[in-house]
């Protein structure tokens, strides 16, 4: 029999063996993409510091993440839909923006006083949008109200943000926290950064004016439920205790291809949280001083939050509510028989024998 050997269990020792695990399953996608198309672009309602606002979210086609090269997230096959090659050009992406203004020009009878725009990775990296672009798209929305743009912490400086505080915009970025332990960032999804790191993210956003949306992720890979439950609400916690993250958004680990969490859950090694699980986040940090919100993707399918199926649409549409209005009593409302295997799992689920129920 072979002896693990002490080294395997060494912190922080796992970035690389997770890593080379991640660029062997992101190789096996071939498809390739227009970098004149942006991935994805719709319109929505979110609630904001100064109300709720019809917004127009962009998921800008960039060259990718730089980290995501190196092996990525755990969960994350935002990548997968990249352009190969690295770059795409000044040209390219403003022709993407103008492709979303066509759409929303089409979809909606007035302008969004929201834009929000995601890449597959961080605006704010030069590598993956010049200075030059984000300064074009700062000018191109100065006339709406509000703007959040994601990035990873490292590439939030103040200079930065000013491109789009000085055109007059209520500026947040948004930044992929995923969780507040360190630990559980490191070793279950795979991401570099530190809590300190997301703080000093947040200081640089406020010398210009601007402000942070944290992005937590529920329930990573090697998490047991009430694990996954308990870091959420201490994550929750110290984001809105930092100055200058006036938002959270706690998003359920859904699965998605070409990523780790996908090969663990084709062998029944994983199961995306309990809707009921995140209802349970949302009312017990309603102390908390920011806007506490989830946007369950996939909801009610295997491959996202799900409860037993009968309660499920029902579930998310409370949260939904919650989301716009931030009041618990929202959950009263909805209850299931599903509810007591739910706590059964929280109470007997450990990291031998997950996911306990499916
Ligand atoms: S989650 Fe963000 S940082 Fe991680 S690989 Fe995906 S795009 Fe990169
Ligand atoms: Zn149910």
């Amino acid at each position: 029999m072979s002896q693990p050997s002490p080294e395997v269990y060494e912190r922080g020792r796992g970035m690389d063996a997770h890593n080379e695990v991640m660029r062997d399953i992101r190789s096996e996608n071939d498809q390739s993409y227009d970098p004149r198309e942006p991935t994805r672009v719709w319109i929505d309602e979110d609630n904001t510091p100064d109300g709720v606002y019809q917004s127009l979210t962009i998921i800008l086609n960039t060259g990718g993440c730089r980290w995501a090269r190196a092996g990525g997230c755990t969960m994350c096959g935002y990548v997968a839909e990249s352009v190969e090659g690295g770059s795409v050009s000044h040209d390219a992406l403003m022709e993407q923006i103008q492709v979303c203004l066509d759409h929303e020009a089409e979809e909606a009878d007035e302008q969004s006083g929201l834009i929000k725009i995601y890449t597959s990775g961080s605006f704010l990296d030069e590598r993956e949008v010049p200075a030059e672009t984000r300064r074009a798209i700062a000018e191109t929305f100065a006339d709406r109200d509000r703007i959040v743009v994601e990035s990873l912490p490292d590439f939030v400086d103040r200079e930065k943000v000013r491109d789009f505080t000085e055109q007059g915009l209520e500026t947040d970025v948004a930044v992929g926290l995923e969780t507040a332990t360190d630990r559980v960032r490191h070793d279950c999804v795979n991401k570099y950064f530190d809590f300190a790191d997301f703080e000093d993210a947040c200081a640089e956003a406020r010398e210009a004016g601007g402000g942070v949306k944290a992005y937590l992720l529920m329930k990573p890979p090697f998490l047991s439920e009430q694990e996954a439950l308990e870091d959420m609400q201490s994550s929750v916690r110290r984001c809105g205790a930092v100055d200058g993250c006036h938002t959270v958004s706690m998003n359920p680990c859904n699965v998605q291809r070409y990523t780790m969490v996908d090969e663990l859950f084709y062998e029944g090694g994983y199961r995306p949280p309990w809707l009921w699980s995140v209802a349970e986040v949302l009312r017990t940090t309603t102390d908390v001083d920011a806007i506490v919100v989830s946007d369950p993707v996939g909801h009610g399918s295997d491959r996202g939050a799900h409860n037993c199926g009968e309660c499920d649409d029902r579930v998310q549409r409370a949260i939904k509510d919650f989301d716009l209005r931030q009041d618990p009593s929202v959950f009263e409302q909805v209850e299931c028989e599903c509810e007591f295997t739910w706590e059964l799992v929280l109470e007997e689920e450990a990291s031998y024998n997950m996911p306990l129920a499916r």
